[in-house]
């Protein structure tokens, strides 16, 4: 009998197996969708293999197949099905998280056969457009009815959508008069680039560096030979890396090859998506969180018949299936947002790399300040370095100085963490009418409040972290982590005194003391609390333009901004990315200084950055002082071997979080002598040891670390214990973390 297995969007461990009636046979290949029974329900799956077979017992039909050709290209459901198996991830779990075009259409929209027929329009969005009608205006209309009407007969048609902009009871107004058919309202397929909000500026390339003409050079005579490679691409902040891509990138279409580029987070450099539009107008698919479903099940059938090449996106871009990839490109690798940190945790850096390489295409990693894990790819052979040395337009690296805080006062404004040679600082900056940008790590007001009585600070009823005092809406307690909120109260919960003090800074604090010392500074903050999705964008176009003089803000403002009027950075409090309790603080904060560093003086001006610490002679700081990204990289490397940490070896987390402590606990027990029991030589289980964030949303977390440099024998250890994890019940939840990068 002709049987499939069938992964279903459904978390499941395995794929199902079901028969194949001959009339589908020529349609169930592996990557096709489609529809089959599960219990009452009627889903859609993806073909992973068909084969000839003894059924299973109660064996069930295919019902339907509607592709024509399979909807995931083989090379991408490969790389599924390959992921799965090296995060231990239930293939119906990798399947939802990579293919949410497909979720969308279970079996009720199956049922309508047009929804995947490319040829009759799917995905084209329509717009409502009005027309004059056959029929006369009614004799009593209002004036904005009247004006409506008058514009229409004028125009001939026009979008509802701009009559809506002008007259807000626009869509009220036309359905009467569409009644009376004085108006007519029809479908019209939209024009292709609607899904962006207006038309791109074309630029031309500029003439390359001598640098970056050699890293073309080198990336393109790769993608010519055809045999995968991967470069990483580390060029200073402002050495022009991005025009590098884009070269890259011209290279792969006149091949006829597609192309994916990562980015880590779309809505954070919105600048940049301008940059890929400049240079290939409308054939960029931009995967962002905004899309409508439709719009992204249109997207998804363009790159998938190759009507459009060129994807670009945060980490889920990974899944775009782009026809004939030829090039991956990971803009920021070095950036942890690459990482899924629930669900599925994969590393899209990593899977990127594969993805190329299955393809027998190029990745090319690109960032000022490589990871180690990149690092080490380089240093082992298995990627070749470029570099770019110095800035494109031969600007001057901005000078960096640090501000001992133990032995520098406060400035006028009485508050140390404004030291008095950041306040003078700021103080010139604004006489030049030039910019500024602080960045400090806390949003909020005060990050913690405590009893000035018997000292016990306020915290999160569900979590084990303080709560964040936030001024704004009239002063409240936030989680940061469970986003739990109460009022500021009047009295110590633990010991009854009136003596509730907030302590430390946050953006918003900074952001009301330092309008208070620059009263004619237009000051602008950029956080979680204040800018999501387009808020983003219109902040930094205003910087943009200089209509904001000093921005304050959280590592939203170390990302990628060109922003050439900024010529002073501040660090205010470099130590905070230090104390965190994992073995990449000191490479993460050096990352953060470096990134925030290269905002400065990327314009004409020279521009300098002041690093606020009490700790001057931490390695992080020290190299990035001198932009010592090699020596920091030799450094890191160093102490990374002595402890036997990754690069130098694997990490496996294992991860159980429960309602209940003790049980909680005891099965984290269980599991780790597990793993001790079947573990091989080689391989070292730590723990169990409660999680840094001891609890979180009312759960009990704990962790064993598994470590070793042979993977092999790690994986082996993680396999086990995954199935160990299997036999226990819902009660608590274990998951498996392969080369994990958030340790909390
Ligand atoms: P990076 O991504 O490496 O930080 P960018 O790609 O943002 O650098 O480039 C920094 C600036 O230099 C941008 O304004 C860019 O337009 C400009 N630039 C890049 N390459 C060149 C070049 N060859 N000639 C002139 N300007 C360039
Ligand atoms: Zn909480």
């Amino acid at each position: 009998m002709l049987l499939a297995d069938i992964a279903l969007p459904i978390p499941l461990g395995r794929a199902l197996t079901y028969a194949v009636p001959a009339a589908h046979a020529a349609r169930v290949v592996p990557g096709a969708r489609v529809l089959v029974p599960l219990g009452a329900r009627r889903v859609v799956g993806v073909v992973l293999d068909k084969r000839e077979g003894e059924p299973p017992e109660k064996v069930r039909d295919v019902l339907r197949a509607p592709d024509e050709a399979p909807a995931v290209p083989a090379e991408l459901l490969d790389l599924l099905r390959e992921l799965a198996s090296y995060y231990l991830a239930p293939i119906g779990d990798v399947l939802r998280l990579a293919l949410p075009p497909l979720e969308r259409e279970l079996a009720k929209d199956l049922a309508q056969p047009t929804l995947f027929d490319e040829a009759r329009g799917v995905g084209a969005r329509k717009v409502q457009w009005v027309e004059a009608g056959e029929g006369s205006a009614p004799e009593k209309m209002s004036a904005a009815a009247s004006a409506l009407l008058a514009r229409v007969r004028a125009s001939g048609s026009v979008p509802l959508a701009k009559l809506a902009a002008q007259w807000p009871s626009a869509r009220t107004i036309v359905k009467r008069l569409a009644e009376a058919s004085a108006l007519r309202v029809v479908d019209r397929a939209a024009p292709e680039r609607a899904y962006f909000r207006d038309e791109a500026e074309r630029d031309a390339p500029p003439e390359l560096t001598q640098p970056q003409r050699d890293a073309v050079d080198a990336i393109v005579a790769a993608l010519d030979a055809q045999a995968p490679k991967t470069f990483l691409l580390h060029g200073v902040t402002g050495s022009g890396k991005t025009e590098v891509y884009l070269h890259a990138i011209d290279r792969a279409r006149a091949q006829g090859r597609g192309v994916v580029v990562l980015v880590p987070e779309i809505a954070l450099t919105p600048q940049l998506v301008g940059r890929y539009r400049a240079r290939f107008g409308d054939d960029v698919a931009v995967l962002h969180s905004h899309l409508t479903p439709k719009e992204r099940h249109g997207m998804w059938h363009k790159l998938r018949s190759g009507k459009l090449t060129v994807a670009i996106g945060a980490r889920s871009a990974l899944f775009a299936p782009v026809a004939s990839l030829g090039l991956v490109i990971v803009d920021e690798e070095h950036d942890s947002s690459f990482k899924q940190e629930e669900g599925v945790r994969y590393h899209a850096r990593d899977m990127a790399i594969l993805r190329a390489h299955r393809a027998r295409g190029v990745c090319v990693l690109g960032s000022a300040t490589p990871s180690l894990e990149s690092e080490h790819l380089a240093r082992s052979g298995r990627a070749e370095k470029l570099r770019l040395p110095a800035r494109a337009r031969a600007q001057a690296m901005p000078q960096v100085r640090t501000i001992d805080l133990r032995s520098t006062g406060p400035g006028p404004t009485g508050d140390k963490r404004i030291s008095l040679p950041l306040h003078r600082a700021l103080e010139e900056t604004l006489a030049r009418g030039e910019q500024a940008i602080l960045f400090l790590n806390r949003r909020g007001f005060s990050p913690a409040v405590r009893c000035e009585s018997c000292g016990k600070l306020e915290s999160c009823p569900q979590c084990s972290v303080a709560l964040t005092f936030h001024k704004a809406r009239g002063g409240i307690l936030r989680c940061h982590y469970c986003e739990h909120e109460a009022f500021l109260p009047a009295k110590c919960g633990a010991c009854g005194a009136p003596a509730l003090a907030l302590e430390g800074l946050g953006t918003e604090k900074l952001e009301e003391t330092l309008q208070t010392a620059f009263p004619a500074a237009r000051i602008a903050r950029l956080d979680r609390d204040v800018a999501t999705g387009r808020a983003i964008e219109k902040i930094l176009d205003r910087v943009r333009a200089r209509e904001v003089d000093i921005l304050v803000g959280t590592q939203m403002v170390t990302k990628g901004h060109d922003l050439p009027h900024v010529t002073l950075v501040g660090v205010v409090n470099a130590d905070a990315a230090l104390s965190l309790p994992d073995f990449r603080a000191t490479e993460r904060a050096f990352q953060l200084l470096v990134q925030v560093a290269g905002r400065a003086g990327r314009g004409d001006t020279a521009g300098r950055v002041l690093v606020q610490t009490y700790d001057p002679e931490h390695p992080a700081i020290t190299y990035a002082l001198r932009h010592d990204v090699d020596g920091f990289l030799e450094h890191e490397l160093g102490d990374r071997r002595q402890l036997g940490y990754p690069p130098l070896s694997r990490v496996v987390l294992v991860r159980v979080d429960g309602a209940d402590e003790t049980r909680t606990r005891e099965t984290t027990r269980v599991l780790a002598d597990h793993a001790r029991s079947i573990a091989e030589r080689g391989v070292l289980v730590l723990g169990p040891a409660p999680a840094p964030l001891a609890r979180l949303r009312g759960r009990w977390r704990f962790r064993i670390m598994m470590r070793s440099d042979d993977r092999a024998a790690l994986r082996r250890a993680a396999i086990a214990v995954s199935r160990r994890a299997q036999q226990e019940g819902r009660a608590v939840r274990i998951g498996i973390d392969v080369d994990p990068v958030q340790l909390l």
